[in-house]
């Protein structure tokens, strides 16, 4: 049980404005396991007045040096990863991600991406000079942007925020991080690291709360830019916002993107199993990037079938804190209803369902949906239209190489996919012409040195690589 009265504003936990709070219950077991405040719009102004004071500090974060700014985001990780095991639990009690994904994903990769960051800015002086080219010189200079404003989804709270937080802090920006109401337990261990580890008051704070704190946010006098992860629906509403105050904004949308299976792939599951797994199917189908429409060509369509009938047929399903767990609960009632209603629709227009449908047997608690495979699914259909964000893939066939790009960049959106193939060159060619913003070769695992982001309803900008560092920076031209 985690139960907080406080909130983390100004490097202080201080006492909430309102008594309002919000109790978690857990994805696999339907219980209580915590609450914290309720952050509301007052405290919401005292979150964004401690950043805006940490950033116009003359002494403050971003006037530190880059290698000043670099070894205190490096103490940051190492209090993470003292607190590794404790936020790995609380991800997985809360949305019900299986815990060997969130020891990595959750627990690890956000000190490694801090660490990234602190080694990226260290030797950087963001400070060029040139001569200018009516004589004379120019100093162009890269300066934080002021404010961050950064709103995370539920589905990878932690390694989503440090999305933002990590290249954030190495321009020299402060932050005010709203996390998604069904995860705010391990937002406690991430504001106690950034405490421990000297990150200076204000620079980092956090306000728990659902949509309304969040617009609230986003639409702040006082915030300079805005980084959002959340579905396409949000992130239009946001944009609209961000574009009348002519304020920055990075959107990091939902997604619909297509695993390619072409037609001399290895469909050996003992080979790619764990890797198909996790380009189709990781966390349940709540992840934005998996290739949830698997394009399968017709001369092996029903190999493919049987492929990933067997593959969604083998995974363990069970409690999200169980070690041995592939497959856990969607992280709300909500959600499931969600899913659910996709596949009532998917067997209403006309598609097959090979395996799953329904709730596992067995799991009497706990918001559990089995792992979906429908076949004989038109692209056109909604299932293969729309985010269903759960374990239900949809099998669609094609002619050729040339028919899968047609039918994978029929889609709103653009931003995962994988190509299957023995053959790179071939599987270079196809990823070039898919639509999409990021796509891998025989698995799907995006490279924190390489940016990330979606073309089309999946979003604008990107986050990771050095790049992102100027997305919290502006230019300033001294012509001097
Ligand atoms: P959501 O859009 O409902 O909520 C995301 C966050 O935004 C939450 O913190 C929520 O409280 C807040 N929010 C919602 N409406 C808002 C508004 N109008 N103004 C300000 N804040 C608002 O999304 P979700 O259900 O929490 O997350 C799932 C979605 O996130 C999926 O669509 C998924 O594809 C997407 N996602 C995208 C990426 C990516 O990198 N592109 C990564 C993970 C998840």
């Amino acid at each position: 049980m985690t139960y907080h009265d406080t909130l983390f504003i100004g490097g202080e936990w201080i006492a909430p404005s309102t008594s309002q709070s919000i109790t978690v219950v857990s994805a696999s077991t339907e219980e209580v396991i915590g609450s914290v405040p309720e952050a509301v719009e007052a405290d919401v102004d005292a979150a964004v007045d401690a950043a805006r004071r940490a950033f116009d500090d003359p002494n403050g974060w971003p006037t530190w040096s880059p290698a000043d700014r670099a070894a205190a985001m490096e103490r940051f990780a190492d209090e993470l990863d003292k607190r590794a095991p404790e936020i790995a639990k609380l991800v997985s009690a809360q949305n019900g991600m299986p815990i060997a994904i969130s020891s990595s994903f959750e627990a690890a990769f956000p000190a490694l991406l801090l660490r990234y960051y602190a080694g990226v800015v260290k030797e950087a002086t963001f400070e060029e000079e040139h001569p200018h080219m009516m004589g004379g010189t120019t100093v162009v200079r890269q300066e934080p942007l002021g404010v961050v404003g950064a709103i995370v989804p539920w589905n990878f709270p932690q390694s989503l925020a440090a999305f933002k937080y990590a290249p954030a802090l190495a321009a020299g920006c402060t932050l005010v991080i709203k996390p998604s109401p069904e995860t705010v337990l391990d937002s406690v261990p991430l504001a106690e690291a950034a405490a421990a580890a000297g990150i200076p008051a204000g620079v980092v704070n956090i306000v728990p709360g659902g949509r309304e704190v969040g617009a609230y946010l986003v639409a702040h006098p006082r915030v300079d830019k805005i980084s959002f992860t959340g579905s396409t629906v949000a992130g239009r509403a946001i944009g609209e916002v961000c574009g009348r105050l002519l304020r920055p904004v990075t959107l990091e949308l939902g997604g619909k993107s297509a695993a390619i299976i072409l037609d001399d792939a290895d469909l050996d599951l003992a080979t790619i199993g764990q890797d198909l797994f996790q380009a189709t199917l990781l966390n349940q189908g709540q992840t934005c990037f998996l290739g949830t429409r698997v394009l399968a060509p017709r001369s092996r369509y029903d190999e493919v079938v049987d492929t990933f009938a067997a593959l969604a047929g083998s995974l363990k399903i069970g409690d999200a804190l169980d070690e041995t767990t592939q497959i856990g609960p969607m992280a709300s009632d909500r959600q499931r209803d969600r899913v659910e209603g996709y596949i009532a629709k998917g067997k209403a227009e006309g598609a097959r369902v090979v395996v799953g449908g329904g709730r596992p047997s067995g799991q009497d608690k706990g918001w559990f949906v089995e792992p979906t495979i429908f076949a004989d699914v038109d692209n056109n259909h909604t299932i293969a239209q729309e985010e269903i964000f759960g374990p239900v893939l949809s099998l669609i066939p094609y002619t050729d190489d040339a028919d899968a790009i047609r039918i994978a960049n029929d889609s709103d959106f653009g931003l995962g996919g994988s190509v299957w193939t023995r053959d790179r060159e071939r599987a270079l060619g196809v990823a070039r012409r898919v639509q999409t913003g990021t796509i891998g070769v025989n698995h799907y695992l995006p490279d924190p040195t390489s940016p990330f982001g979606g073309v089309k309803a999946s979003g604008l900008g990107r986050e990771l690589s050095p790049h992102a560092i100027s997305h919290y920076q502006q230019y300033k031209s001294i012509f001097a």
